[in-house]
């Protein structure tokens, strides 16, 4: 598969142009520092089966806590759609199988939009005292699905702060799903899909809630119920945590 290759050329956004021949190649034991120091950049995780309302509550609280939200499969389709990608043709046939996308194309695009969020940040004439003075937060969706993905971006993207986790029962995600596909245009959004995708979040995905979960970093909110609730639920959560997001700079 030539995604290794290729990718630093074909995904837009930042470039490597250190010239090698001036730094001293890093010795194998030397750990690696995330681009992003999580003590600027928060990152919450947002996870739970295909149709459990990562997407709707996400957008609910970029609002109110002054995240950027993103979503793994929003960035993954954009990618899919753009003219030129190398990866467009690969990126389809995951999706349409439920299957995780490699995580070399996954992990940067991530980190492409992070950087571009960052770039954005503050300024006068929109001012964001969270996003001030290379500070940010983060609403990352449907990521990591992948033990790998998630080791590979806490290690070098940033370490995340913790994971909001929706839990649902598989037969309400299953006529959500059904629902919204009346609408979506999404080739995933059929039972066929849907099924296969059950099945990859189960045996793929519950294994890195598993691991946040050893960390201490697992929050777990019922989805069950309609989304007015779920976000009640969500709200006192992040209050605790979130509340000093709208008060003035200091200093
Ligand atoms: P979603 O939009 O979150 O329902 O994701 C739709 C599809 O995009 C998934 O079934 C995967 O094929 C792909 N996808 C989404 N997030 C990821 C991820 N973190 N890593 C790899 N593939 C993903």
């Amino acid at each position: 598969m030539p995604i290794l290759q290729t990718l630093s050329d074909t995904l837009h956004g930042h470039k490597n142009t250190t010239d090698k021949t001036l730094v001293p190649a890093s010795s194998p034991t030397e750990a690696k520092k995330p681009v992003f120091d999580h003590n600027d950049v928060t990152v919450i995780f947002v996870l739970g089966g295909p149709g459990a309302g990562k997407g709707t509550e996400s957008a609910a609280l970029v609002e109110e806590y002054d995240f950027v939200h993103l979503s793994a499969g929003d960035l993954l389709r954009a990618e899919q759609a753009r003219e030129g990608s190398q990866h467009g043709k690969l990126i389809a046939e995951y999706i349409r199988e439920g299957l995780v996308v490699p995580m070399e194309v996954t992990v940067k695009l991530l980190e492409n939009a992070m950087r571009a969020a960052l770039s954005d940040g503050h300024s006068e004439t929109n001012p964001r005292p969270g996003w001030h003075n290379g500070k940010g937060r983060f609403l990352v969706d449907g990521f990591p699905r992948k033990m790998d993905q998630a080791l590979k971006f806490d290690e070098e993207v940033c370490l995340s702060s913790f994971v909001l986790f929706f839990k649902c029962p598989e037969e309400v995600l299953l006529q959500r799903l059904l629902e919204r596909g009346k609408t979506s245009g999404r080739a995933d959004d059929n039972e066929e899909s849907i099924k296969k995708r059950f099945k990859t979040f189960v045996e793929t995905s519950m294994p890195v809630v598993d691991y946040y979960r050893t960390q201490g970093k697992v929050i777990e909110i019922d989805s069950t119920p309609p989304p007015a609730e779920v976000h009640k639920a969500v709200k006192t959560v992040m209050d605790a945590t979130f509340a000093i997001a709208k008060a003035p700079l200091q200093g």
